[in-house]
């Protein structure tokens, strides 16, 4: 592994890390929106993608340095608060005044390779949204990938992932974590690289022998959704705005795919169950709105809350409107507070259907509960993407 932080083999390591990140990050069925991250790594220095930055346009200044030892030192207690990781993640920082790098950066330093690169891949992720997830994870991908029950990202991840990988016998390359996603890890980029490509390009292969490819271009089928448009496009609109507290753009799409889905005899039960990987639930919420009752919506959300904001008096709600709509009339309906947003949420609900469906095939949707879904909603760190 190299060693001087201004040598030679590092400075050709984070180059090649930044175009394994732009490859990766190019592909929406591996990274949507911010998902994803990716690191480089010799003795002394983790090189992490920095929070807030997307993969698919990731330059040399979207990677941070950080001094290993202390990211060791980080881990070394039973837990760490919040406000304890960013500070800690700013005190590892080798450049003051840098963004701060993504929340994994913990558990990439935690990880013993140089490379190690993490996506939401859409056909990982149906695997593990089933009844049997992990053991699919290990009859499609083989033994040699460790399966991860669910865990919140953060420091318990970067505790639990490393111990199980060690527990496997060392000689993995490949994490999968249940509801979340895929890491592979190498002593040179391409390595990781080209084991990331060959284990989704796997579970692509399981999914399309099942009947429906994941895999497959989008039709352009996505309009702003206008109050002119309808009766319903108006009463929606009308409805959403009295009780969002702040501006609403909304994007509709109205395709076959979404009417097959809206079709589903099962589409409650399954579009209840919550999102397919969990970091959406920041964009899309938990569930979606079926049907048209905003008013009815807010009133769950407001409930959804409640029960599940503990005894955190400091917590306050977010805007409770629907970020998706699944509408008799009007189709797939993407709600955000302005274009990019709702384009954000309309991507990620496009994916989540054909997710839910594939994963349907493979046995039968299951994800995160609603408890965990909460906890990643609001959850600080998580909240601070968005701003
Ligand atoms: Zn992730």
């Amino acid at each position: 592994m190299a060693t001087d932080q201004r040598g030679a083999p590092a400075e050709a390591l984070r180059r090649r890390t930044v175009e394994a990140s732009r490859r990766l990050g190019g592909d929406p069925f591996l990274v949507l929106h911010g998902g994803g991250n990716t690191s480089a790594k010799d003795h002394d220095f983790l090189w992490a993608k920095a929070s807030g930055f997307d993969l698919g346009a990731l330059t040399p200044e979207g990677l941070v340095q950080l001094r290993r030892a202390d990211l060791e030192r980080m881990l070394e207690g039973a837990s760490l608060s919040d406000t304890e990781m960013m500070d800690g993640y700013a005190a590892a920082t080798v450049e003051p005044g840098r963004p701060a790098p993504t929340i994994e950066a913990l558990l990439h330093h935690a990880l013993p390779f140089a490379s190690v690169l993490h996506t939401h891949a859409d056909a990982i992720v149906a695997i593990t949204d089933t009844e049997r997830g992990l053991d699919l994870v290990t009859e499609l991908l083989g033994d040699e990938v460790v399966p991860v029950p669910y865990v919140m990202p953060g420091f318990d991840l970067a505790k639990v992932v490393p111990e199980l990988w060690r527990g496997a016998g060392s000689s993995a390359r490949a994490i999968v974590l249940q509801h979340h996603g895929l890491f592979t890890m190498g002593d040179t980029v391409d390595e990781a690289l080209a084991l990331h490509l060959e284990l989704v390009e796997r579970a692509e292969a399981r999914i399309a022998a099942l009947g429906r490819p994941i895999r497959a271009p989008f039709a352009d089928t996505v309009s702003e959704l206008r109050p002119g448009d309808s009766e319903q496009a108006r009463t929606l609109l009308t409805e959403l705005r009295r009780y969002s507290a702040g501006h609403v753009h909304a994007l509709r799409c109205d395709d076959d795919e979404v009417r097959a889905f809206l079709a589903r005899p099962d589409l409650e039960r399954l579009t209840d169950l919550g999102p397919t990987t969990l970091e959406h639930v920041i964009r899309t919420k938990r569930v979606p709105l079926l049907g048209d009752d905003v008013a009815g919506y807010v009133a769950e959300y407001r409930r959804y809350f409640e029960r599940n904001r503990g005894a955190d008096e400091a917590l306050v709600m977010l805007d409770p409107i629907p970020r998706v709509v699944l509408h008799p009339d009007l189709g797939l309906v993407a709600v955000g507070a302005d274009a990019k947003a709702a384009g954000a949420v309309m991507d990620i609900y496009r994916h989540t259907i054909r997710v839910i469906e594939a994963a349907e095939r493979l046995g039968g949707y299951r994800t995160v509960t609603e408890a965990q879904a909460f906890g990643l909603e609001y959850w600080e760190l998580e909240q601070r993407r968005l701003r």
